[in-house]
């Protein structure tokens, strides 16, 4: 599932390919992509708009029209945004096809279905709604921090991990309302980095391991972004390339394999749902705490 650094890899390549192009029109076939808006009225709200900017904002691919809108783009677990130069038979799985003035499109694939479009005010995806996110509200308008933003700093991670202080730490770091773009991998790689146990409570953390794991974050989300994003099955960028990062896991997916740093055997266990990958020897959980079940899978 695309994160941060593959949604940042795509928004980069994007600004280079189709800022200054403008929209011909807007065609899509599966109804819950664009869902509330039906398709046409999508496409109608889309035609003759510029494309002014692509940005990211989380894990969402932003694309700043020229009236103040922007279109925005959740690729969720197997959303593809692929540049198409000139015209080429459709992917198979193209969800929706966005094509330009010049002859050139914007095609989106998506095996699972999952991926989601909307058109939204671009200033409601500055800053967090402070107001708590009831259910079914635009996650849009809620997402927390940029991990590689300025406002991200260490007093303010600290902040964040004393107010939920009674979360774990793993399934606190994915949480889009606290910090945006964390997802399970660089979360689990960012962990073994600060040599924090994925089960260990926000709150428990001492200042050392909050510098820690600051710096984690930053150093995992800057590699995947500078080796083009991870592919594991679906993800690919925006001119249809697997990224590098996943050559690059010290612990995700490399279960039984030796830690890097120590050589102990790294495990795999589930928490809250997400099978987590961690060094049992440089991540260790205080005595008393609840031991997560070692999985097979
Ligand atoms: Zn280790």
């Amino acid at each position: 599932m695309p994160e941060l650094p593959e949604v940042e890899t795509i928004a980069r390549q994007l600004r280079g390919l189709i800022v200054g192009r403008t929209i011909a029109h807007f065609r899509s076939d599966w109804r819950r992509l664009t869902e509330p808006e039906p398709a046409d009225l999508f496409a109608a709200r889309l035609a003759g708009r510029a494309i002014r900017g692509v940005r990211r904002r989380g894990k969402l691919v932003v694309m700043d029209l020229d009236d103040g809108e922007a279109l925005i783009v959740s690729l969720r677990m197997t959303g593809q945004l692929l540049f198409r130069e000139k015209e080429v038979e459709a992917h198979p799985y193209r969800r929706a096809h966005i094509a330009f003035t010049d002859g050139t499109a914007l095609e989106f694939a998506d095996t699972r279905k999952f991926g989601r479009m909307a058109i939204v005010d671009a200033t409601a995806l500055d800053g967090a709604t402070h107001a708590p996110r009831r259910v079914g509200e635009p996650l849009h308008r809620f997402l927390g921090v940029e991990p590689l933003s300025r406002a991200f700093t260490v007093r303010w991670l600290r902040d964040f991990l004393a107010r939920r202080g009674r979360s774990a730490i793993k399934p606190l770091l994915l949480d889009q309302t606290g910090i945006a773009g964390v997802g399970n991998i660089y979360d689990i790689e960012a962990l073994w980095r600060a040599r924090i146990h994925p089960l260990r409570t926000a709150g428990s953390l001492a200042d050392d391991e909050v510098g820690r794991l600051h710096e984690a974050l930053r150093w995992v989300l800057r590699k995947g972004i500078r080796y083009g994003g991870a592919t594991r099955r679906d993800y690919r960028d925006a001119r249809g390339k697997e990224g590098r990062m996943q050559r690059e896991f010290n612990v995700y997916d490399r279960a039984g394999d030796p830690c890097p740093r120590c050589g102990a055997e790294i495990v795999r266990t589930v928490v809250g749902g997400r099978g987590t990958f961690h060094c049992p020897r440089c991540q260790r959980l205080p005595r008393g705490a609840a031991r997560p079940a070692r999985s097979r899978a």
